[in-house]
């Protein structure tokens, strides 16, 4: 049965081989070297793969070499009937071939090559690896030909350790197989053991299937025990598996520590050892079959490959194990990955995600910082101004005609009697609004003569309306700050409060106008006062020249006496006004309170009146009215001063009065205050001159004043006397139809002494 299907096996081989691979060395070339790699066993085999890889990496210059792969498959297949059928299909595949040198790994291919190669592949150097036993080759080959890398365990190591670890150890459990080449492991094993030298027990545990060897393990005690796993190639129908497949399935339940010496068998099955790996073999291998192409007496006819302590870390913990007691050098496996390692990519990509943000956010804090630096200086120096103008009581004004907005502030809207500019409301479609309507063209000039460079600056003073429609005063100062095509863009300036200042003009204009007209006055006082003193004078000294003359007659000089003696009285009148008037400005004009009968005093005014009429010689009517019953009317004032008023208003009624009839008279209006009134039917007096004419030397009409002289001081002497007594004087007036003079003295009526 066997013979039928290792022989089908190789009719299909050597018909794939027709189809696949029907010219060899049709592309190669005179310098290009073709290798032969030939492993015992089959791809997929980490072991192989790994020596396959390290071969394929060394050669990987296709301009020299050219490598070929076969796959015994000897764990599968290892009869010798196989083998003589491999050497018939390799010898038809490879008949038109030239190989420069071929690489065995493990024994099965060294074997191979020493019974078939030299017939299949001609006469080349070999280069071998994975030989566990290479002296006992010595004799079989050419040892200058032959040279390679021995597969050599140290299981010596591994167990000294292994006794490190596990102080208390009584015992070790060797896993082994069928295989051809458990029983050199296994040799090497008690070699090992012996050399060790330490009472401890050896189980040999035979795998045949992975029940049996589970039950076996499953019946040991795990304590104080290792297992020390040298081959583990369970035939499953003819097709062994992985060994580290194999043994996390068999052995994943086992609570005892494994040990062992390949790369392939980690991680997560043996603890740990004094390992090797397939891939320096091959690695080796190559190294050793390029040097073979030059010059190969100077390489050793086998070497060692390089081996490690290797340990699984999560086999260490599972067991316990301090890890502190591992041989110096050794390499962990299996660690668990920082969160670092973990997540290295996401990290790294984070920490420069990170740091992009930084300078980003350092840059933006920067720029803040500068800029706050900025604002703050700015509201530093805006503080300055502020305060500034505040101590300057000015206002600021800002206006961007291309925005058409207008910024004011604070101290602006306080100008105008507003809290807050947003209280005042000003823009720039309503500003005209709170200019003066007559100021309007004064700053529209100011601005204007600024604009065509007549001017430095914007300079004038304007009335604005402010809250509740209050008139401020405000000098404005502006200038244009900025120019875009040569039209203004911006004007900024400032205004001031000059209320006062106004006022204080105001005042002077008004006291320089006072003084002007007192200028005038006293000049037309003085004109009036000559005429005044002048006239009478003149009519005394004239009289008296008559009256000198003998030539006049008795009755004449009378009339002359009685000329100068009235000539007399008006000069002395203008005296005692002038005195008056004079004492009054002093306030050393004395009243003399008394009880008199108001009856009485306005008879004898009548009587002065009458006389003055006559000697005026006019024809008016003097009637004294008399609104009271009673016989007499006792008050008490002055009655000298109150004579005094009521002659002033008398002789100017009669003064300006050409015809008709004056009325005079008295009203006892309340208890303590008693009207006067003197009414004529004269010139009149025209409004305007209605207040003037109580004031010290001024007259009224000027044409009346020139016909009928007088020196205008005997309103404001009467005014003036009335406010003494306690009372108010007025008049009422009209042009040509006469005059009402009405003044009040305060007085108790006094009930009259029967
Ligand atoms: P005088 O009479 O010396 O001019 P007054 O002070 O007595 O000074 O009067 C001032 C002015 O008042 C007069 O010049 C005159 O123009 C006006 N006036 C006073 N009384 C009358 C009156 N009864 N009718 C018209 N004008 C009068």
């Amino acid at each position: 049965m066997n013979r039928i299907k290792s022989f089908l096996i190789f009719i299909i081989a050597t018909i794939g081989l027709w189809v696949s691979n029907p010219s060899f060395a049709a592309t190669s070339t005179e310098d290009t070297k073709e290798i032969l790699l030939l492993n015992s066993y089959h791809r997929g085999f980490k072991w192989s793969d790994d020596i396959t890889e390290a071969v394929l990496k060394t050669f990987r210059d296709s301009s020299k070499y050219r490598v070929f792969v076969e796959f015994m498959d000897s764990k599968r297949f290892q009869t010798p009937e196989y083998f003589n059928h491999l050497a018939l299909l390799y010898q038809l595949k490879y008949k038109r071939a030239k190989i420069d040198g071929i690489i065995c790994s493990d024994n099965n291919a060294l074997d191979f090559i020493i019974a078939h190669g030299d017939s299949i592949w001609g006469v080349t150097p070999v280069s071998f690896c994975g030989i566990n036993n290479p002296n006992d080759y010595i004799n079989k080959i050419d040892t200058n030909r032959f040279k390679g890398v021995e597969e050599k365990l140290n299981i010596l190591s591994t167990l000294q350790t292994m006794t490190k670890l596990q102080p208390n150890l009584d015992e070790i459990i060797v896993i082994g197989d069928n295989s051809l080449l458990f029983p050199i492991f296994l040799k090497q094993f008690n070699d090992a053991l012996l050399q060790l030298n330490k009472p401890i027990k050896q189980r040999l545990l035979i795998a045949t299937t992975n029940m049996q060897l589970r039950d076996s393990l499953e019946s040991i005690d795990s304590k104080n025990k290792a297992i020390y796993l040298l081959s583990l190639y369970i035939n499953r129908d003819g097709i062994p598996r992985e060994m580290i497949l194999e043994g996390q399935e068999i052995l994943n339940n086992c609570n005892i520590p494994i040990y062992g010496n390949w790369d392939f068998l980690m991680p997560n099955l043996v603890l740990g050892g004094t390992i090797i790996k397939g891939y320096d073999q091959g690695l080796l291998a190559a190294k050793i079959m390029k040097c073979q192409f030059w010059d190969s007496h100077n390489i050793p006819f086998h070497v060692l490959p390089p081996e490690y302590s290797a340990f699984d870390n999560e086999v260490l913990k599972k067991f316990s194990i301090n890890s502190n007691l591992l041989p110096p050098n050794h390499i962990l496996l299996n660690k668990a990955a920082s969160i670092f390692e973990r997540f290295k990519t996401e990290i790294a990509s984070t920490i420069a995600v990170l740091i992009v943000l930084l300078s980003i956010i350092i840059t933006l804090i920067s720029n803040i910082i500068q800029r706050k630096r900025t604002e703050v200086h700015l509201l530093e120096s805006e503080k300055r101004l502020e305060l500034a103008l505040e101590t300057a009581n000015q206002g600021l004004w800002d206006i961007n005609l291309e925005r058409k907005n207008i910024f004011i502030n604070r101290l602006f809207a306080n100008l105008l009697g507003y809290d807050t500019p947003k209280d005042l409301n000003l823009s720039f479609e309503n500003w005209v609004k709170y200019i003066h309507i007559n100021d309007i063209e004064h700053i529209a000039e100011a601005y204007t003569l600024h604009k065509q460079h007549k001017t430095e600056s914007i300079s004038c003073e304007i009335r604005l309306k402010g809250k509740n429609d209050q008139i401020t005063w405000v000098a404005i100062y502006g200038k244009i700050t900025q120019i875009l095509n040569n039209e203004p863009v911006r004007i900024i300036g400032t205004i001031l409060n000059i209320n006062s200042q106004k006022e204080f003009e105001l005042q002077l204009k008004s006291a320089k106008d006072k003084a002007e007209e007192s200028d005038r006055l006293k000049s037309s006082f003085l004109a009036n006062m000559s005429h005044e003193i002048r006239t009478p004078m003149n009519a005394i000294m004239g009289f008296a020249d008559l009256i000198s003359t003998n030539a006049i007659d008795e009755e004449e000089r009378d009339t002359y006496l009685k000329l100068i003696k009235g000539s007399g009285e008006t000069l002395l009148t203008l005296i005692n006004d002038i005195i008056d008037i004079s004492k009054i400005e002093s306030e050393q004009l004395q009243l003399h309170r008394q009880s008199f009968d108001l009856d009485q005093l306005l008879y004898n005014i009548q009587k002065i009146g009458l006389t003055f009429i006559k000697n005026n010689n006019k024809t008016l009517k003097l009637i004294l009215i008399k609104e009271s019953t009673k016989p007499h009317h006792i008050i008490y004032s002055d009655p000298y001063r109150l004579q005094q008023i009521l002659l002033n208003l008398l002789t100017n009624a009669i003064k300006f009065t050409p015809k008709g009839k004056i009325e005079f008279g008295y009203r006892q209006i309340k208890d303590n205050l008693v009207q006067f009134y003197v009414i004529d039917t004269g010139h009149g007096i025209a409004e305007e001159h209605k207040e003037i004419i109580f004031e010290r030397f001024r007259q009224g009409d000027e044409s009346l004043a020139k016909k009928y002289g007088g020196t205008g001081l005997g309103l404001a002497i009467s005014q003036s006397l009335v406010t003494m007594l306690g009372g108010t004087i007025r008049v009422e007036s009209e042009i040509s139809k006469g005059s009402s003079f009405f003044f009040t003295i305060a007085s108790p009526t006094i009930s009259p002494i029967q």
